[in-house]
């Protein structure tokens, strides 16, 4: 089970132990939440649509409350399209995120799975500023048979980014991947990077559709929603990739970014392997959950 089957499984059990709907009980739920890793804002939200929810619908056993909490979350989840990947080629995807957080990874597992659709796929390894970055994408590019290009360490992004468009071009490419050294010593030091990437695709490359994704490192709990709010002062987010939701108990950061900052979750890291990546939306969650 994923985590939001184990989060389901906590709620259950509780719900199980009480005869009728009670403070206890709502207590209860509350707790399960926070400890979730749900934000505190999110949690009050969600109780407070819950109690709603209860009384309007005139809920009276708590075995029917599980289902109330599910229809809730999905509400703050769901946000339609926008949880898909565009599907639009050729496609620029410009990565972004803090060290570690298994950007790389993502972009292999990503790369990986567009693929196995059928897609054309490229990667720029414009993350020069970290000594073995490159290496690594071109190490996960080749396991998976993707081209990577690359330039030196300490090379300019967007000239990776430029080499990168001409060859995806030349090549017809469907969907460019690019890593990049988006971190954030500073706000304006990743707003100009990420400007000057972009206008490397308006000229380049302007019929090209674009997404924004940063990933979340979910072990990160309370430090990743911080992150995904500065990240998104700094840069026009399309969306959000989770990693390392396996094993955590900190999975509820994923329902807190989406409700507290609008973004769409697109994708979930699962683990270490290239098959690890899987789509976030309301049905998968539900199914989840109620499965
Ligand atoms: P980067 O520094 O952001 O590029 O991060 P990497 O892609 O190098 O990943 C850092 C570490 O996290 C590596 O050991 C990855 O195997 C691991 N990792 C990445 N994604 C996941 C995931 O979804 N689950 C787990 N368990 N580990 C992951």
């Amino acid at each position: 089970k994923g985590f939001f089957g184990r989060m389901a499984e906590r709620i259950n059990d509780a719900l199980f132990m009480h005869q009728e709907i009670n403070e206890e009980m709502m207590d209860e739920i509350e707790e399960i939440l926070i400890t979730s890793d749900i934000g505190m804002e999110t949690t009050m939200n969600i109780m407070e649509e819950l109690r709603e929810y209860i009384k309007v619908n005139m809920i009276t056993l708590p075995k029917n409350v599980k289902k109330a909490i599910v229809e809730i979350i999905i509400r703050l989840i769901d946000k339609g399209e926008r949880n898909r990947l565009s599907d639009k080629t050729p496609l620029v995807i410009l990565m972004i995120g803090i060290n570690g957080g298994g950007k790389t990874t993502t972009i292999a597992k990503l790369g990986n799975r567009l693929k196995k659709e059928g897609k054309t796929v490229m990667f720029a390894a414009a993350d020069t500023f970290r000594a073995a970055a490159s290496g690594q994408l071109k190490i996960w590019g080749d396991r998976i048979g993707v081209n990577t290009v690359m330039h030196q360490e300490g090379a300019d992004p967007s000239a990776v980014l430029f080499d990168a468009i001409q060859s995806a071009k030349a090549r017809n490419i469907d969907v460019l991947i690019c890593d990049t050294a988006g971190r954030l010593q500073t706000k304006k030091n990743l707003m100009d990077e990420l400007a000057k990437m972009n206008r490397v695709i308006d000229r380049e490359y302007p019929e090209a559709a674009r997404e924004t994704l940063l990933v979340l490192d979910a072990t990160n709990g309370k430090n990743a929603v911080s992150q995904a709010e500065q990240f998104n002062e700094a840069a026009e987010l399309s969306g959000v990739i989770i990693t390392k939701l396996d094993g955590t108990a900190k999975g509820g950061i994923a329902i807190t970014i989406a409700d507290e900052f609008d973004l769409p979750i697109k994708f979930i890291g699962t683990g270490e392997g290239v098959e690890d990546l899987e789509e976030f939306n309301a049905a998968e969650f539900a199914a989840e959950v109620t499965g």
